[in-house]
Order: C-alpha cells, then structure tokens, then sequence
C-alpha cells in the first residue's frame, strides 16, 4: 500500500517516542485519521469528547512525563477548541505539537467551509513554530524541526495539514535534514547534558549566600528533578525552603526545611519568613506575585533559571545563574560555607508547627454542610503514597494547597500561569495513560468539572481507573471571594438548588458514582472510589460559605471584605458564622 503523508507523519511521530495522540477525528484530518490508523498498534489515539480536553490532556501528559505531549484536531471548529489547553502547555512551559486540518490547497482563500486562517490565529500560542505544511516533501523534516522547536523552548507548536497533502503520497525523496533524538523521560532537554553553569556565576552566587544571615529558598517547579539538592543546599544554608503551588512536589511537605506555599494560598510562615529574609535564591520559579517577594532593597537575590528569559522578571536580581536546576545545585553545593547559626530556620519552623495544627483543626469531620478541608484531608489521608493529584483552579486550589501533603511519591499538577478552570479530569486521564499502574485522582470543583464532564465517559471507554473527587459548592467558590475581596457583594456566582448529582453521571458511564452529603458517609466514599478497579467518582456537596482564608489577613483585605458586607453581601450571616467558628476553634486550641 502507498504510503501517505499522514502515515509518515505517525512513523516520525514513533520516531520521537510519542506513543499516544489525544484528539477527535473530523473531516479536515481524514488522511492523518487513516495514518494514525496505520500504525495504530504503536501510536495510540485517544477518542475524547472535545478538543479542549484533548489539549489539556496532551499537557497533562507532558507536565507529568517531561516528554513531547501530542494532540490532533479538525479544521476551524476543532483547531480553535484546541486553543485553550494550549495555552496551558505554553504558559506552564512544556512542550506540545498541536496538529491540525486544512481546507485543501486548490480552495484556500476561496471562504470554504470551516475555512479559518489557523497558522494566524496558531501565531500567538504557537509562534515558536507555526507552519502550514503544503509538500508531501517537507514531510518528515518539518516534523522533526517542530519538535526540536517544542523540546528545546518547551513550548506549544502546530503543524496543520491541507487535506490533498493529507493523503499525497509521502515523498520518495523527502526534506531530512535532521533526525530524531528522542530524549530520556528524566531528562526533557534535546540532544545535550542538562546546561551547567559559568564557574563565574557560581562563584558570585556563592559570595552572596555565604553573606547572608537569613537565607530563604524559593523553589519552583523547574526544581521538580532536584530534590536531594534542593535539601543540601537549605541544610548548608540553614535556610527555610518556600515552594510555589506547581513546585509544591519539590520537597515533601513535612520536611522539617519547608515551611510550604507563598502567596494568597500560601501559608503564614512563609509570607512572614519572605518579609524578613536578606537573602533570597529563587531556584526553577517565575513566582508572579511580587507583593508576596522582598521588598526592594530588602534582600541580595540569586535566581537559578534555565532559561536565561526568566531570570529577574519578578524583582531585581544580584547573580544570575543560567543552567539546569538540578546541575547547578550540585556545582554551588561544595562553593558554600556551612552556616551552623540556625535562628532564622528554627523560629519559621516554630511558625510552620503552628500553622500545620491549625490546617488540621480545619479538617473537622463533626461540620454540616461538609467543611472543604474535611473533604481533601480524607483524600489525602487515604490516597496512596506515590498517587497523583490533579486540580482545577477554584478554591480547590486553595484545599489542596494547604491539605493535600506531598510525601513519597507524590505528585501534584494545576493549571499554574493560565490558570484555567476544567484541565484537572483531562490532564488526569492524560497521566494515568502515561502511568497506568499509580492512582490518579483528579480533585475539581463542579464549576470546572461542568465545563468538561463528558471526559469522566473518555476515562470509561478507555478503562481508565481515574478517580474524581467534586468538591461542590454548587457555585463558581473562588470568584464569590474575589468579589467580596474586592468589597462587592457577590453576583450572578452561586447556581440555584438543588444541586445536581454528578454521580449520577459516573453511574451512567458505566463508572462508580456516589453522591455524599453526611460528614460520616465521607470516608467509606473516598475509600471505596479509590479502591474501585474502574473510574469512580465521588460528588460531595460542602459548606459553599467557607472562605479560602490567606495565610495572613492583611489589612486592605480585612478592609474590602468588612465592606462588602456592609454593602449587602447576600449570604453575609453564614459566611461570617463560619469565620468565626474557625476563629473560636483557634482560640480554643
Ligand atoms: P513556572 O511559572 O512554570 O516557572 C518555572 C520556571 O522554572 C521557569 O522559569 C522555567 O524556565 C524554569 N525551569 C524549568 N525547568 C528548569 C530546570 N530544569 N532548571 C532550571 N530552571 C527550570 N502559585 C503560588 O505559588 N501561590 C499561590 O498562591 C497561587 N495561587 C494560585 C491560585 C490559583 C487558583 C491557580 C490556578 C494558580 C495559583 N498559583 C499560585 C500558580 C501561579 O499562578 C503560578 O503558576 C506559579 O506560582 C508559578 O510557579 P513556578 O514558578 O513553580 O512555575
């Protein structure tokens, strides 16, 4: 049989190790359709119900694999759903191919049916690499350049295919000038050794840090293969680690060195250790609220980056380190003198101590309607030591933040800088293909789980044990608090009663559903889901007035949510019963 082009697009695919393809067939990629085909028993193509979600998977896939994320889709329709989930993949730097259908060549520019300019409207999200391919000839060699494209920026690239090139016959003298190099998982980066860093650089980062006599650490998720030397380095140092929301896996989260998140999900510890530190190095992080960062003047910083891009965009730097996390650790560790004062380290520990007790306080079985807290902590008391959580964005990010504890194996993803609602059932199905045997647990809210829901029947039609914990509020929980932040009463953000039953859902798909309403009910649920062999889901209805409190109240924040009150916030007696219960159970302790 003729090979085509979309059959040599697949092979080259295998070529690079991809192994999974997430998308949904449509007339505009009929050819690729028959070459994935082709080579089905090496390419798997994952069947979803829309193209966001094949994105978000794609990425999911990639954030937790550190490999090239794959995900196909039709002309117009198909090609702008995909967009979303790309944008995630760029702004959270991973890389991902988007491929996508064209019109055939003779009736470009003709305003044929779903006939949408995509390499223009592709330039924004996929700019390092955006090409429409228009010769069976350029095939595998434009494969191969937008690939390298995506490993080595780790970002978002598209190829989009004309159907006549679709299904030409694939070229007997192709363009090959260059050849995969399929990375290893543990090491994303193309063709080379994870960068070292300059000795100069090193040398100058030593000076600073050895100076220091409050050293804090700022670690992101570009620390995420640099555990051990994360840990060497704060222990030479004497230095409290803080952790971004995505880095949130570096470092487990009772290591006695971390005292947890920054940030309005951040915890107290770390805000205060932040606003008295004298010396910061931020390692793998483009952290982007500065008003949680030193103020200036306050502390010499030292930012380790691999992308030279990244360094000194949140505050201003005094060394720059360009090269691997992991690398340059290991290069600075023996440069450092071992700072044996510990005071700075012990007093935030003391402050991490309390912290903890009150977050457990929090997760109090004896409440009705269901505290959040309570929720996420019995995921995460009964989910397994090496289970991945994914998360949507919403006040679930705030719960698992501060309840979902990193020990072991531990993974944890979110939509970090786009910050999207809905990736957190689609990158859980993405990760679970990728780690078939590890429990993966996708933590939404029902708002997010709304948008995307269909996907819980992807997982089903593909035997995919994903687990599905809702944390339903019944209303979009995190806006509600921005607008009482922002002194307005809330708005157009709760949904009517009842409540649906999302687990009638599940059940429907042929998948475990259990609906929870009792506190009591609430461990049994979980432990059962979790232990079900096939996807499961459990739908608890919890307390919609709780408030995703900061780490600590400032006064403009105090200010804006006394007045929001006074200007009529509609459910003000239950919100405020249920800040003060949480204020008496504290005084009580
Ligand atoms: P990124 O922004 O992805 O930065 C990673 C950096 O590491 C990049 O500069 C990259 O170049 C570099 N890098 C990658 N690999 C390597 C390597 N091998 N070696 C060296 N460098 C490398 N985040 C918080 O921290 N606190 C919050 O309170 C918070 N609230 C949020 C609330 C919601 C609802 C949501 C959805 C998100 C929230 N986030 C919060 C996430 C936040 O928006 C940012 O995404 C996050 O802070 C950035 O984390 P990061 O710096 O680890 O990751």
């Amino acid at each position: 049989m003729q090979e085509i082009v979309g059959e040599a697009l697949a092979k080259r695919l295998i070529d690079w190790g991809v192994d999974t393809v997430f998308g949904l067939p449509g007339d505009g990629i009929n050819g690729l359709m028959e070459g994935f085909r082709r080579q089905r028993e090496r390419l798997r193509f994952v069947l979803v119900h829309h193209e966001e979600a094949a994105a978000f998977m794609a990425t999911g896939h990639a954030k937790a694999t550190g490999r090239l994320g794959v995900c196909a889709a039709t002309s117009g329709p198909g090609a702008i759903h995909l967009l979303n989930g790309l944008y995630d993949a760029k702004m959270d730097h991973v890389p991902v191919l988007a491929i996508t259908g064209m019109q055939e060549t003779s009736v470009l520019g003709t305003q044929y049916q779903q006939e949408v300019q995509t390499t223009q409207l592709y330039q924004d999200v996929a700019g390092a690499y955006n090409l429409m391919v228009t010769n069976p000839q350029q095939v595998p060699g434009v494969v191969d350049i937008a690939i390298r494209h995506a490993l080595a920026k780790r970002t978002v690239v598209h190829l989009t295919f004309p159907n006549d090139i679709q299904v030409a016959a694939a070229a007997a003298d192709p363009y090959r000038h260059v050849s995969p190099g399929a990375p290893p998982a543990s090491s994303p980066v193309l063709s080379r050794p994870p960068a070292p860093a300059a000795d100069e650089e090193l040398g100058r980062a030593a000076a600073v840090l050895d100076a220091g006599q409050k050293v804090a650490m700022l670690v992101g998720i570009g620390a995420r293969y640099a555990r051990e030397e994360v840990l060497a380095v704060a222990d030479a140092l004497g230095a409290p680690i803080v952790k971004t929301l995505p880095g949130k896996q570096v470092v487990p989260d009772e290591h006695p060195f971390t005292t947890g998140g920054l940030g309005l999900l951040g915890t107290k510890p770390s805000e205060e250790l932040m606003e008295e530190c004298d010396t910061l190095l931020m390692v793998g992080t483009s952290f982007p609220y500065g008003s949680y960062l030193p103020s200036p003047g306050q502390a010499r910083v030292v930012q380790i980056d691999r992308d030279a891009s990244q360094i000194g965009i949140r505050l201003p730097v005094e060394v720059a380190v360009t090269a691997d996390a992991r690398v340059a650790l290991r290069q600075l560790l023996p440069l450092l003198r071992r700072h044996d004062e510990r005071s700075f380290l012990t007093k935030h520990q003391r402050g991490r101590d309390t912290w903890r007790e009150e977050m457990k306080a929090l997760q109090d079985p004896g409440r009705t309607p269901i505290a959040p807290q309570y929720l996420i902590g019995c995921v995460d008391e009964l989910a397994a030591d090496d289970a991945i959580l994914t998360c949507d964005s919403g006040t679930i990010a705030t719960w698992s933040a501060r309840h979902w504890t990193i020990r072991g194996g531990r993974e944890y993803y979110l939509s970090g800088n786009l910050a999207s609602m809905a990736p957190g059932l689609p990158y859980a199905i993405g990760i679970q293909l990728a780690h078939p045997g590890r429990q993966v647990i996708a933590y939404v809210g029902d708002g997010g789980f709304a948008m995307l829901m269909a996907e819980f029947l992807t997982a089903a039609r593909h035997e995919l044990p994903v687990k599905v914990i809702i944390n339903n509020n019944n209303a979009y929980g995190q806006i509600l608090w921005e607008q009482i932040i922002l002194g307005y009463p809330e708005y157009a953000v709760r949904h009517p009663e009842p409540e649906p039953d999302f687990a009638v859902w599940a059940r429907s798909c042929g998948g475990y559903g259990v609906k929870v309403t009792d506190p009591g009910q609430l461990p049994g649920a979980v432990r059962e889901a979790l232990a079900y062999p096939g996807p499961a889901l459990v739908d608890c209805s919890v307390n919609p007035n709780e408030p995703p409190m900061p780490g600590k109240v400032r006064y403009e924040q105090a200010k804006e949510f006394t007045e929001a009150f006074l200007r009529g916030e509609p459910n003000r007696i239950a919100t405020l019963a249920t800040v003060a219960r949480d204020k008496i159970n504290e005084l009580r302790k």
